[in-house]
């Protein structure tokens, strides 16, 4: 056994909103696993057929146009959340996004007749990723550790961790992507240095300060948008295509799927030009007919133009920022390095903004596409004790608190502090007599509780009856090392203690995720044994092809065992057309084919004077002879 293979395997997921990327540390270095098509990024698509086929990655984008309802991309935006959150821009997607009873987000497909939460739609690509990884490796893995947006709250990490679950996956740690970013920005480096990562991808937005030097990587600070992403810009291309249209033609595409999905896929192809050239055209033909004929759009695009259609979004980059050096405590000069990360950081408006606040220009080293599941890997490898000699003081992105008088949010933890952290504090009741107290835990940095993201709440009961502020109710929050909460209250008099690991009631409790675990590992299984049939159908196929080729190659004596054979072949193809077809008996029929050859074969070359015993003979002669269908002139 060598080196490698005594340590135990967890990779690293960077499980994008566009595009996913996955990588693995090998021989101690951390490499970019390409997936089973052989490309180094998977875009984030999970699309289900008429035949009810799921599709995962680039054969499901492919197919988008014609199938947009059941397509279901950037879905990653909507993990955590719940529905009543989502303002009407973020509802604006191919498929139809519903909320259920509990205000949880659902999406609906129409091609299966059913809803899913966003929780088992990620856990679709996490399995094709573990898939192909453990396809790479030779050897099942299932170990994880994915990456979030820094800013994530609480339920949108759970909901990434249960999407793990869903889809088989330990996941062993959640970090966040900055932090990622710096890992693998600064795994060589010596020297301390601050680095300010800005990482704008395909649906969020962060920025993290870190200071990174001889292995320790300290988060010094962290901001963000995560509903600011690559998304809003190309839909800032869409709108303003589908006003020119509706001003020209006075049609209205919006109700239009496959209409908007050629569109929003043209303004992204445009958004990306644009950042290398001045000028782009648009041009969709036959994208829907009027009734004096069909209407194409063709449209000119300059970068002026985009820059002033996205003035807004590239506005929204820079509060950010500022607040990350404010909350950082250092001066903007004291930044050593700006490492850009994520496929809008190549927008060069966005990197005139960041590099005008911090006054430096971006470290063109690294990879922005990749490093963020490098780190991944490299925490993985940390791990399992594969990587040595790094430390992660990560931190966490929002403040942490609990609801008081008057519906205000008290902080427990305020944003920024290094994790894993735990913090008591001693409240009391508001009223006379008060036997109970309900605590509601909060999570953002408005002053009033109704403006911040509720995580959950549990009641203390028991309490013993005592004037108002007399109890003494100790609460305690943790954070642990993925930055996920757990709240303790405790009744210091009586020692009662409530204890809530907290889950966001919009999101799926318990009973949900093995519900959902138990249909993705039947669906995957079902998938596998569809998966069986087709290889199978395929082989049995692939030998009556060469047995036929065989046998009109050779010259063969012996009539009755070619008429058996062709009467084996004409039974096996006629088996395999029928789906319903039963493994083993195709498996035997397969058999027996193999053999009634096998035998022919034989008996031939052992007849004197056979033709073919002189061929083979000779061929046999001569080791070189690779092609038995190379003749000498
Ligand atoms: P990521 O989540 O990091 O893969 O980023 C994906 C986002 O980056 C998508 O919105 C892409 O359209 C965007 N993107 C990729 N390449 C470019 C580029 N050259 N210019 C502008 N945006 C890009």
């Amino acid at each position: 056994m060598n080196n490698e293979e005594s340590y135990l395997k967890i990779f690293g997921i960077d499980l994008g909103t566009t595009n996913s990327v996955m990588a693995i540390v090998e021989v101690g270095q951390p490499v970019v696993v390409s997936n089973a098509e052989g490309f180094r990024t998977t875009p984030s698509v999970v699309a289900y057929t008429k035949n009810k086929d799921a599709l995962v990655g680039q054969v499901a984008k492919r197919q988008s146009v014609l199938n947009p309802e059941n397509t279901f991309s950037s879905i990653k935006r909507f993990m955590g959340a719940k529905y009543s959150e989502l303002s009407l821009e973020a509802k604006e997607v191919s498929y139809k996004v519903t909320g259920d009873d509990r205000d949880n987000i659902k999406v609906v497909c129409s091609n299966l007749d059913r809803l899913f939460s966003p929780e088992e739609i990620s856990s679709q690509i996490l399995r094709k990723l573990t898939n192909d990884v453990s396809l790479y490796m030779g050897q099942q893995i299932n170990q994880a550790v994915i990456t979030v947006p820094a800013y994530f709250n609480d339920a949108q990490r759970q909901a990434t961790r249960d999407a793990g679950r869903i889809a088989g996956l330990e996941v062993k740690r959640i970090i966040n992507e900055p932090t990622a970013a710096s890992l693998a920005y600064g795994l060589e480096k010596k020297d301390d240095e601050v680095v300010l990562i800005f990482d704008l991808g395909g649906g969020t937005f962060d920025v993290s300060i870190l200071e990174v030097g001889d292995g320790v990587f300290e988060v010094l600070s962290t901001s963000g948008d995560t509903k600011l992403g690559g998304d809003d810009f190309d839909r800032k291309i869409v709108n303003f295509i589908l006003k020119n249209f509706k001003e020209k033609e006075n049609i209205d595409l919006t109700g239009d799927p496959q209409a908007l999905q050629r569109l929003t896929e043209a303004a992204e192809k445009a958004k990306i030009e644009l950042s290398n050239l001045s000028e782009t055209t648009i041009s969709l033909p036959f994208i829907t007919a009027g009734s004096d004929g069909p209407k194409h759009i063709e449209e000119t695009l300059s970068r002026v133009k985009f820059e002033k259609l996205s003035e807004d979004l590239i506005n929204r980059c820079r509060l950010p920022v500022e607040s990350a050096i404010k909350d950082a405590k250092i001066d903007r000069n004291a930044i050593n390095e700006l490492v850009l990360v994520g496929g809008s950081t190549r927008i060069p408006a966005v990197q005139n903004l960041v590099s005008t606040i911090v006054n430096k220009d971006a470290n063109q080293s690294v990879n922005p596409d990749e490093v963020v599941a490098i780190g991944a890997a490299v925490q993985g490898g940390v791990l399992a004790g594969e990587v040595k000699n790094i430390l992660l003081l990560d931190v966490t992105p929002l403040s942490l608190g609990v609801e008081t008088v008057g519906s205000l949010m008290t902080i427990m933890i305020p944003r920024n502090t290094t994790i894993p952290v735990k913090k008591s504090e001693i409240f009391s009741t508001a009223q006379d007599n008060q036997n109970s107290v309900d605590v509601e835990v909060l999570q953002g940095e408005r002053k009033l509780s109704k403006d911040n993201k509720k995580l959950g709440n549990f009641r203390l009961e028991g309490i013993e009856s005592a004037s108002r502020g007399v109890p003494q109710i100790e609460v305690t929050f943790e954070i642990d090392a993925n930055g996920i909460l757990s709240v303790t209250g405790k009744d210091k008099k009586t020692g009662k203690q409530q204890r809530i690991s907290i889950q966001n009631p919009s999101n799926l409790n318990k009973e949900d995720v093995e519900q959902m675990i138990k249909e993705a590992e039947e669906s995957a299984l079902a998938d596998q044994q569809k998966k069986d049939k087709i290889d199978l159908k395929n082989q049995a196929d692939l030998l009556c092809y060469q047995t036929e080729k065989q046998l009109k190659e050779l010259d063969i004596k012996d009539t009755n065992t070619v008429t058996k054979i062709n009467s084996l072949i004409a039974n096996l193809r006629e088996s395999i057309q029928n789906d319903g077809f039963d493994n083993d008996s195709i498996k035997s029929m397969m058999q027996e084919l193999q053999q009634t050859l096998q035998t022919l074969l034989k008996d031939e070359n052992t007849t004197p004077n056979s033709e073919n015993e002189k061929t083979n003979k000779e061929n046999s002669d001569d080791d070189n002879v690779i092609d038995t269908n190379f003749t000498e002139e």
